[in-house]
Parts: structure tokens; sequence; C-alpha cells
């Protein structure tokens, strides 16, 4: 199946849908301009639980952000990445939480299933998006490649989501193309069975994600210098 597919142009960007194309301005907002492809978005969004007044929203990627699809093990849960269920468990508080990863639905939900994510008692996963919710981006000076446009979600669910109040979680940095406020790019989680015992990336995540959720506008944020951000919450903490 032939994709969204957007070619970058001198006044903007061409979208094309189907049949349907339409132009997005540069500097425009995406979410502003992609409702024209909203119905066809919702039939690909597995929402599992109501959105919740209030909350930010966490997208998460899973190959190499929480899980090593390349390495092998008899049990899948030698290849999530440690800590895994402790930041859901505790980001929750704070965060909805969409899972959105590049690969087909039954993959996503077999995955998730099997680490426990989908039914864990200490928190619950909004919804669940596939490769089939992504846009091909075609530019002059990118080759092709599939991304995730998060004015999407933010068209799909205008009273709880918006670039303000949404952070992604990607190893790719190319899928915030279309948001590149809103996009950290995570170190990848390669080499389980090497890395487990090491990899702290999460616990650190947590931290991060938990000090800015009281910002009223995350995009504000140079998402790329977290850990230093982190690292000036410790040494100057708010509350003395
Ligand atoms: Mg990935």
């Amino acid at each position: 199946m032939r994709k969204n597919l957007i070619r970058s142009t001198k006044g903007g960007l061409i979208l094309k849908f189907g049949f349907r194309v339409v132009t997005v301005v540069d500097g425009g907002c995406p979410g502003d301009s992609l409702h024209w492809s909203l119905g066809q978005f919702q039939e690909q969004t597995k929402l599992l639980h109501p959105c919740r007044e209030g909350k930010k929203l966490l997208v998460l990627d899973i190959d190499y952000t929480l899980f090593d699809h390349r390495s092998t093990a008899e049990n899948p849960l030698e290849l999530m990445r440690p800590y895994l269920h402790e930041f859901l468990s505790a980001v929750y508080a704070e965060y909805d939480i969409i899972i959105w990863s590049a690969t087909s639905m039954k993959w996503v939900e077999l995955k998730m299933g099997q680490l426990g994510v989908l039914d864990n008692p200490n928190y619950k996963i909004t919804a669940l998006l596939d490769h089939l919710a992504m846009i091909t981006v075609q530019s002059d000076t990118h080759r092709t490649f599939d991304c995730k446009p998060l004015g999407l979600i933010w068209a799909q669910y205008p009273e709880y989501y918006n670039s303000k109040n949404t952070i992604m979680f990607d190893d790719l940095r190319r899928n915030f193309v279309m948001n590149p406020q809103n996009g950290l790019t995570i170190r990848p989680f390669r080499k389980a069975h090497l890395n487990r015992s090491k990899d702290k990336e999460l616990v650190r995540l947590t931290e991060y994600l938990l000090a800015i959720a009281e910002l009223s506008d995350l995009s504000s944020l140079d998402h790329s210098r977290w850990e230093a951000f982190s690292e000036d919450n410790v040494k100057r903490p708010r509350h003395r």
C-alpha cells in the first residue's frame, strides 16, 4: 500500500494522501493543515483507554527505544529495555502514553503484550499506532523516508493534546521531521545481552519527564539538551 506522500517545494510542502493533495505553508502548523486525512488516521488508531483531562502526552517508539528487536532470546523480556515498567508507571502520573511503531499493528500488540505493557496494573496505554499512520516524506535534500506526524494526533484529540504538551521519544531523529520541537532522540538500546545491566536511559528520562511536566509549554525546551536540564534541576532544586 502506498502511504501518504509529502513533496518539498519552494512554497512549502505538498501532502498527498490517496488522491487528495494539500499544501502546508512553511512555518505553518502541521496540525492545522492535516485535518483532511483525519478520517484515515482515525482508522489507524487503536484507542485502548480514554484520554485523561489535564495530562500531557508522551509518544513512544518501540524498536531500539523500548526493545532490542535485532537480538534474539528465548524470552522477549530479556530484550526489553531495563526499567521499562518503572518508567511507564512513574510518568503515567503526568502523561498519557501512546505507542507509535513503524511496524505493523499485529507486531505492536504482540510485542507490547509479551512485555506486559498492555495489562500492567500501574499504568494504562492510551493508544497504539503503527506504520499505516506514518507519512512518507520526500525532499530535495533528503531521500524518501517515513515520519510520524504528531499533528495528526493533535487534530484527532484537540481538547487533550497539542504542540505544547506533547513529547515524543524515538531513536530516529528523522521521525520528528514535521515536529522537531517535540522530539527527543533517545539513545538506541542495542545488544541487549551486553547492555542490559548498564542501560539507565529510562531512569534518567523519568527524571526529565517529571521535571518538565509542570511547564506549560514543552516545545520551548531544547530536548537535545535533556541531560543538562536534569543535572541543573538536581543542582538547583526548586523546592528548598
Ligand atoms: Mg526505533
